[in-house]
């Protein structure tokens, strides 16, 4: 055996013991499949399910607007308003997230966490997605010469929010607290709880414990758009957590539409809480409810994103 060949066959034992310690000592998640090699121009990375893939930058499109619009109760030329809206959002999210888990080693994950991917299917939305991907081509939202990472949620109830005022830390100029006139006023959503129920949720969901048994939950502080920004949880002390905090513990124990915003108000009889909210989601950026509303009665791609994103302009990237 040459010497080239010895250290060859010793660096491959080394390896493989190595990589048997490795996945001896990490065994809870299965590893994530990385393609090796710098990403394609013009794709993204996409994490889906435990596979990374490089996903071309029309098709990532593509496949966000149908898992984020479906089927549409609306005109053929109004679901083409709708869908070209969501299709620059979508690409303008994709490139302004590029290395967005770089230390991961991909782009963008297919969650909420980022925005929702789902490969493109062979039906007739996935034909409608393809085709809104396909006239929007290469266009995107940008801010000061930049693409933005344009938020988006379900339905503001009637008006909107900032991210600092949910989430704290500073707000982009485009992302504005504004009346949405076009929302369709939903009926109410409430949820019934009990405060011994509630006060588990909470501590089994997010270690949010409470001194003492819950005797009082009430609103802190409202936000601009009248959201519940703040929620005092009282027990022995009083404690005040985020509103957007307090939504997703109720969401992980009592299920994810328990508490569908915080644009709620609530009401307190003996052991139980009563919450009365509109709206679906965080309230920030565009409302998807008021998209609809907005392409069906005509408005353009272009006004309605205007609406939503003020100060924006969409161009080519
Ligand atoms: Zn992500
Ligand atoms: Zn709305």
């Amino acid at each position: 055996m040459t010497n080239r060949l010895f250290f060859l066959a010793a660096g491959l034992a080394l390896g493989a013991f190595l990589a048997g310690a490795c996945a001896h000592r990490v065994p809870a998640r299965p590893p994530i499949t990385v393609p090796t090699g710098p990403p394609a121009v013009g794709s993204l990375r996409v994490r889906v399910d435990q596979r990374v893939e490089i996903i071309a930058i029309e098709e990532y499109v593509a496949g966000c607007v149908a898992a984020e619009l479906g089927s549409l109760d609306l005109t053929p030329p109004a679901a083409v308003r709708a869908r070209d809206v969501q299709a620059i959002l979508c690409r303008s999210y994709g490139a302004a997230s590029v290395g967005r888990h770089a230390a991961e080693g991909f782009d963008v994950c297919s969650t909420t966490h980022c925005q929702i991917y789902r490969p493109v299917p062979a039906t007739v939305i996935g034909r409608l997605s393809r085709e809104a991907a396909a006239r929007t081509a290469g266009q995107v939202l940008l801010f000061a010469g930049r693409p933005v990472q344009p938020a988006y949620h379900a339905d503001c109830g009637g008006h909107t929010t900032t991210p600092g005022e949910v989430w704290g830390g500073d707000s982009p100029p485009f992302l504005v607290s504004a009346p949405d006139h076009a929302c369709p006023r939903r009926p109410a959503w409430h949820l019934e709880v009990t405060l011994v129920r509630l006060a588990e949720v909470l501590r089994t969901s997010t270690g949010i414990a409470v001194d003492g048994p819950l005797r009082e939950v009430a609103v802190d502080r409202r936000d601009s758009s009248g959201r519940a920004a703040w929620i005092r949880l009282t027990g022995r002390q009083p404690l005040v957590v985020r509103g957007t905090d307090f939504r997703a513990a109720v969401a992980r124990g009592l299920g994810p539409s328990s508490l569908p915003s915080t644009l709620f108000d609530l009401v307190q009889r003996g052991g139980t809480v009563r919450f009365e909210g509109h709206g679906n989601g965080h309230g920030v950026g565009l409302c998807e409810a008021g998209l609809i509303a907005r392409a069906a009665r005509g408005d353009s791609p272009e006004a309605i994103l205007a609406h939503y994103f003020p100060g924006t302009l969409i161009a080519p990237r």
